[in-house]
């Protein structure tokens, strides 16, 4: 995908600072659900005056104006994903820890049940073993 990075945060109101280029990147080449501490330790030797913080901010704006999600899963850290506009499932492996995203049409599981809510996400979570984790125990 060639998306024009600076002008594509302007578009959504966002000041494109370097830092907030490369997070952004970062997520985009990265679809392996980053914590705040991964994505600093990527990009630390890069922009030696990046904190924590400005990593935490920054994905706080991104989630803010529906850029990234954040995806949380029972007993895990906040992790972050970028915006699929098709939406998608996560798979947690419980033994290498990995989330995997799972091609899922989430719009097909809405049940008439909710029709007079207003829903504002909708997450599904898979947790389990995955492929490679269960060939290394056979
Ligand atoms: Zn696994
Ligand atoms: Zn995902």
């Amino acid at each position: 995908m060639d998306l024009n990075i600076p002008s594509f945060l302007r578009n959504q109101g966002i000041k494109a600072s370097y830092q907030r280029i490369r997070i952004y990147e970062y997520l985009m080449n990265n679809r392996t659900h980053p914590t705040v501490a991964e994505i600093y330790n990527a990009l630390i030797t890069d922009i030696p005056s990046l904190s924590k913080t400005t990593v935490y901010n920054t994905l706080n704006l991104f989630v803010e104006k529906v850029l990234v999600e954040e995806v949380t899963i029972e007993g895990s850290e906040m992790r972050y994903d970028i915006k699929d506009p098709k939406g998608h499932g996560h798979f947690k492996c419980t033994q290498c820890h990995r989330i995997f995203d799972v091609p899922i049409q989430i719009e097909k599981i809405f049940t008439e049940e909710l029709s007079e809510f207003q829903v504002q996400a909708q997450f599904v979570h898979f947790v389990g073993i995955c492929p490679d984790c269960l060939k290394k125990n056979s």
